[in-house]
């Protein structure tokens, strides 16, 4: 039977998050008293978080295991999880229970008044360190101000989304993937649900600062040609700069100060113009390398096992 709901989860990693996880959306989904299914998509977990995604599908025909040959990425692991749904209304959560299954509730009613796209806010966050919560709230802040769309403050992915913006969204193969943003972009009626976001219920993030700020530049790259131009507005302000300083140095030389004399002055802009243009020239390359990587026309990602049976067949 077609399932109502999708859940996808992401799991790198969670073997002990995961029973409770399947525990607790169970729970929940069960007071619904519609059909519904579990997708855990293992991004290359090398705990027993594997082993457990089988067992569990042993188990309960309505978890739906989708396993990588390794480790392509929350944001892929997320996308495979939405090609291999099947509900009219497919839900992204966090495997950590950071995002309370119980909230998944809410965006359901939200869901059935006729939005399309419902997210899920953080009012507030629980047990995370000041530093990610600071850097967390830049972030968000950051993508709002320089991106093209608007992109609700302090959103993750938890979410949940109609079938049609999924049919969409699944059309959309960018291999690097700001989901919150896609989802924004596609349009359609959207609003927000205020939730508490918990501490996680075990282990460690799997998003340390590395991955952080490369999910920052996919976001950045993705949505927004604000870096390129800004060698654009540079180049204006310095050239502007030179040719006001033609004047007054003519000046200040006719009346015989030595003003801008001297190696160190030559040594100072030739390094400052220098580090402008490195800077101009690493932008342009991270927007390059995108392009490469998506006209080498790679799969997203590559699975392992995965069920036969899928909506519709997305060009990988
Ligand atoms: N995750 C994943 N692949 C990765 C990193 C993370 O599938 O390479 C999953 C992880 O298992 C979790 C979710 O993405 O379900 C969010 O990760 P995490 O809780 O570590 O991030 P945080 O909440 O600390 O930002
Ligand atoms: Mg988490």
């Amino acid at each position: 039977m077609k399932p109502t709901y999708s859940i996808i989860a992401p799991i790198y990693n969670e073997e002990e998050s995961l029973p409770e996880l399947y525990r607790r959306v169970k729970e929940v989904m069960d007071r619904t008293g519609e059909p519904w299914e579990l997708v855990l998509v293992d991004d290359g977990s090398q705990d027993k978080s594997t082993e457990l995604i089988r067992e569990l599908a042993r188990q309960d025909e309505r978890v739906r295991p989708v396993i990588f040959a390794r480790n392509f990425g929350h944001q892929i692991a997320v996308t495979a999880g939405m090609d291999y749904s099947r509900g009219d209304a497919v839900v992204i959560i966090d495997a950590d229970l950071q995002d309370p299954p119980e909230v998944i509730l809410d965006l359901i009613a939200k869901w059935r008044e006729g939005y399309e796209v419902v997210y899920a806010v953080r009012a507030e966050r629980e047990g995370e360190t000041w530093f990610k919560k600071t850097t967390a709230a830049m972030f968000y802040r950051l993508i709002y101000n320089i991106t093209d769309i608007k992109i609700p403050l302090d959103t993750g992915d938890f979410r949940l989304m109609d079938r049609s913006v999924v049919k969409v969204m699944n059309q959309m193969r960018e291999h690097h993937r700001f989901l919150r943003g896609m989802s924004s972009w596609v349009g359609f009626r959207q609003t927000g649900v205020k939730y508490k976001r918990a501490a996680r219920y075990a282990g460690e993030t799997k998003y340390p600062l590395r991955k952080m700020l490369k999910l920052a530049l996919t976001a950045i790259t993705g949505f927004s040609y604000f870096p390129l131009q800004l060698a654009t507005y540079i180049g204006f302000i310095s050239a502007g700069l030179s040719i006001l300083a033609i004047p007054v140095v003519i000046i200040l030389r006719l009346v015989g100060d030595n003003a801008f004399t001297g190696q160190a002055t030559t040594l100072i802009a030739v390094l400052f113009l220098g580090g402008v243009q490195l800077i101009s020239l690493g932008i342009l390359g991270e927007y390059i390398g995108r392009i490469y990587d998506e006209t080498k026309g790679r799969p997203l990602y590559i699975v392992r096992e995965a069920p036969e049976e899928v909506v519709e067949k997305v060009h990988n």
